[in-house]
């Protein structure tokens, strides 16, 4: 009866497939890309997300182009 015992201790082989499992999960993760604020622009409506352009007054930018910015006017 003892030898059931040896069943319960997790196979080394097994903690090491679960490990790498897990790290698949963090690689198929989705980019960073998704953490950029985005904003909806006041004349054509349309949600535009933030652009290195603006990295300084991102705060004042109300619309996604300067096409938009002249018609919103
Ligand atoms: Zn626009």
């Amino acid at each position: 009866m003892k030898g059931r015992e040896g069943d319960l201790v997790p196979h080394p082989a097994r903690a090491i497939s679960h490990g790498m499992a897990r790290k698949h999960v963090n690689l198929g993760r989705a980019p960073a890309k998704a953490d950029l604020p985005s904003k909806l622009c006041e004349a054509c409506r349309r949600p535009f997300s933030w652009r290195r352009k603006w990295a300084r007054d991102w705060e004042q930018v109300r619309y996604c182009s300067d096409r938009c910015r002249e018609a919103g006017r």
